[in-house]
């Protein structure tokens, strides 16, 4: 997919040639997502806990989420496109680069950053995902473990959204066993040849720079390089049929013999230990997401029920809704508060990785709990993509999944608390008497 391409596809208005229906005209009796639902969620008045600079981030993101990008995002997640007219508006928000300090990045506290991906996720959750890899994995990577030329490098322009980045790490064969990946990095004369596959890359189809990581075929170690788009051996292709962040373009990548410079080797990677800290920041980011997505579909579903009526009265009357509005409620509170103290955690150093996979995990269970919720209560309408709930109820899937599935991150939570380490099944087969 190429800008021309996307440029072609927005002059056509539908796949036939026709206009497409207005889901106002349709269905007049409740506003689409499209004209985005004001914020009733933040119940519990989150901006008491965070600074004015952090509420003032809060506020930029979201008004440039809900003028921009609420219009396009339902047409865009339909077919599976991304959006590139959009990436100067993300980049002039100053969150790509999120905590990273210098080289043309925005400095942000930690909790400013997670309320700027909550800000996008509210709106749209595939949005906060391309931000997520490019920011808080690619760049990371490199502000943490590149060499001092490196980020004087890379980091302004993916800093400015000018160049985009993607993290590459999962394999077909190696998906939450990561630390046993395939793909080979071999020293010859001045570089390294790499070889292997990665799976699931998000951006991966028209990034920039690629930060893979890959074995040392020496030391048996694993360590990370950055790949520049378009070099010789190198090949990605878009996954197509997801159900979720659809506007996401993930790809399989293929690396053939492809020739890295030694002064595109990260220094800092020398063995699997190092992405450690890159994830620590990361998880807290992505459990951010759930919550920014969890707040939409409650803001959706408080004005649908106002507006939508059945047995002469609002659905909003009914108790059953009330209630069920109130679960909905009540879920993002907590989850808000848990994101919160993660945030206050990580900032005095006190943060621990079973403390950030507890928030990963347990915000995203009680997110799609919520997603089921209102999906219900938005009737037939709660399977359209339109509404939003419907959309967002699919995106969380792959967000339950990345960076750590709900189980992967129960055993990390689960290893930290009881000294017991069970990724692995017991090495003995012998079977038991029953
Ligand atoms: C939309 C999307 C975007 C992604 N983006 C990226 C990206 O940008 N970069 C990147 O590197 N990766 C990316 N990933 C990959 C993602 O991190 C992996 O999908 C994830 O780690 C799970 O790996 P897997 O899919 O191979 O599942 P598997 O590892 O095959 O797991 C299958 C099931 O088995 C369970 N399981 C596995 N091992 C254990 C165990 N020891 N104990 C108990 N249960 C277990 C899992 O919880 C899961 O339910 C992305 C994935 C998706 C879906």
């Amino acid at each position: 997919m190429t800008k021309q391409d996307d440029l072609e596809q927005n002059a056509n208005t539908s796949y036939f040639n026709l206009p497409p229906l207005d889901i106002s005209i349709a269905f007049p009796q409740a506003t689409p997502a499209s004209i985005f639902p004001p914020c009733a969620s933040d119940y519990y008045q989150l901006d008491d806990l965070v600074t004015p600079e952090e509420q003032a981030i809060r506020m930029k993101v979201r008004a440039c989420m809900e003028q921009e990008i609420a219009p396009i995002m339902t047409e865009y997640w339909e077919k599976a496109k991304f959006p590139f007219h959009v990436i100067p508006k993300l980049g002039a928000l100053r969150i790509a680069g999120g905590t990273i300090k210098g080289y043309g990045c925005p400095g942000l506290s930690i909790t400013g950053s997670a309320l700027a991906t909550a800000e996008v996720a509210r709106v749209d959750a595939s949005c906060s995902t391309f931000i997520l890899v490019h920011s808080s994995l690619a760049m990371l990577t490199i502000a943490f473990c590149g060499s001092e030329a490196q980020k004087q490098k890379y980091l302004p322009s993916l800093a400015q959204l000018k160049t985009v980045g993607c993290w590459a790490l999962t394999e077909p064969d190696n998906g939450s066993d990561a630390s046993a990946l395939n793909t080979t990095a071999t020293k010859v004369e001045g570089g390294w040849i790499l070889k292997g596959q990665k799976r699931w890359i998000g951006n991966s189809t028209f990034a920039d720079l690629l930060v893979v990581f890959a074995r040392n075929t020496t030391t048996n170690q694993i360590n990370g390089f950055i790949v520049k788009k378009d070099t010789p051996g190198l090949t990605a292709t878009k996954i197509e049929n997801k159900i979720g962040l659809r506007i996401v373009q993930n790809g399989d990548i293929l690396l053939k013999n492809v020739f890295i410079a030694d002064e595109d080797r990260l220094p800092g990677v020398d063995s699997f230990q190092d992405t450690n800290k890159i994830l620590a920041v990361s998880r807290v980011m992505v459990a951010w997401q759930p919550i920014g997505i969890s707040m939409g579909i409650y803001d959706m579903c408080h004005r649908y029920l106002k507006e939508r009526k059945q047995f002469g009265a609002p659905l909003a009357a009914f108790q059953i809704n009330q209630q069920k509005l109130v679960h909905m409620l009540g879920n993002v509170q907590a989850m808000i508060l848990i994101g919160w103290r993660l945030c206050k955690l990580y900032e005095s150093g006190k943060m621990t990785p079973g403390q950030a996979s507890l928030g990963k995990s347990w915000i995203t269970l009680k997110a799609r709990e919520t997603a089921a919720i209102g999906r219900e209560l938005l009737g037939g309408n709660g399977i359209l993509a339109d509404f939003l709930v419907a959309k967002a109820f699919c995106d969380l899937e792959p967000i339950y999944t990345y960076e750590g599935t709900y189980d992967i991150n129960s055993l990390i939570t689960g290893r930290e608390i009881t000294g017991f380490a069970s990724f692995k099944p017991a090495a003995s087969s012998k079977r038991s008497r029953l």
